[in-house]
């Protein structure tokens, strides 16, 4: 493929590593960030002709009682964390870059996008989230089989009540759900279709994608952001990927997303030039085959930031 930037620059990026596995059963996912570096994605990027800073990795103080995994620690480190990330976030986004977090497992994002939406909220712009994904992550304490945290960021950003007084911040509810849309499930839990369907959210699961084709649903989505000129956060979990090309895990899930169907997505996404943030999650190099899965994603944000095979002479 071709390295040259298309004639849609995005501006600046900042790469905010958050190297956790906290919220996830399966450890691994917190060596994540740095085998995306490892895998060039700074290189990769920079190629592109943007202008990238490495913002390294957020860490909080102690990480207590991590090593025993107890589920309270592990709490304790999530929402520590999120602080933590909502913060930087907000701060990348008010200097007028794009911020870029590497996981960790999915339980950052409901600091990441805490983060996006108290920007958004400030300049008055309406915030939808892309969640690609083999899982909804709309569980609850009360409806999640497994209570890891990284299946619930997206209903406790939607501001379901389920979620107890510990769980209280800027992540709580500041998600308008019928801006959000999951792409790629096909491994949705009985409790959590139901308030899925209740809140409105829109799950472009594996069977619409085979029927209806990725750039049919792209764009209706590219549509319903640009209509209102809303600012689109992208959730990528590594686990939307098929499996057989994205080995490297913690919950994988048969019959994802192809190589083309998620390169074109992406591809699409940056001609439309409606990105405004991302998180790169769930990647776990311990899981993965020879550092193919954390290639694979770094090739996968190429294609969002601009890597194009030939010249598009017209849009998405
Ligand atoms: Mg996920
Ligand atoms: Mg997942």
């Amino acid at each position: 493929m071709s390295t040259e930037l298309s004639p849609n620059p995005i501006r600046g990026l900042d790469l905010i590593g958050i190297p956790t596995d906290a919220g996830a059963s399966r450890r691994g996912a917190g060596m994540g960030p740095e085998a995306l570096r490892v895998a060039g994605l700074i290189e990769t990027l920079t190629e592109l002709g943007h202008d990238v800073r490495d913002l390294g990795d957020i860490r909080i103080a102690q990480r207590v009682d991590a090593h025993l995994r107890l589920p309270a620690a592990r709490q304790t480190e999530v929402l520590a964390l999120a602080a933590r990330s909502s913060d930087m976030a907000l701060a990348s986004l008010q200097a007028g870059r794009l911020p870029v977090f590497l996981g960790g497992d999915h339980s950052i994002s409901m600091g990441t996008i805490a983060g996006v939406a108290r920007h958004c909220a400030a300049i008055g712009k309406p915030l939808f989230v892309l969640w690609v994904d083999a899982h909804g992550d709309f569980n609850t304490p009360l409806t999640s089989p497994t209570g890891n945290l990284h299946g619930m960021p997206l209903a406790l950003l939607c501001g379901e009540p389920d979620f107890g007084p510990a769980y209280q911040g800027d992540w709580r509810g500041n998600v308008d759900p019928r801006n959000v849309t999951i792409f790629g499930a096909r491994s949705i839990d009985r409790f959590e279709r139901q308030l899925l369907e209740t809140r409105g959210v829109d799950v472009m699961d594996m069977r619409r994608i085979d029927e209806m084709g990725a750039v049919a649903l792209m764009r209706e989505l590219i549509e319903k952001v640009q209509a209102i000129d809303g600012h689109l956060h992208v959730s990528f979990d590594a686990d939307s990927l098929d499996p057989s090309i994205a080995p490297g895990t913690g919950t994988p899930v048969a019959g994802g997303l192809t190589y083309r169907e998620a390169h074109l997505a992406l591809e699409m996404l940056h001609d439309a030039g409606c990105i405004g943030s991302l998180d790169l999650v769930e990647v776990n190099p311990y899981l993965d085959q020879n550092g193919c899965t954390a290639r694979l994603i770094v090739d996968l944000a190429a294609s969002l930031f601009g890597r194009q095979i030939m010249p598009r002479r017209t849009g998405a």
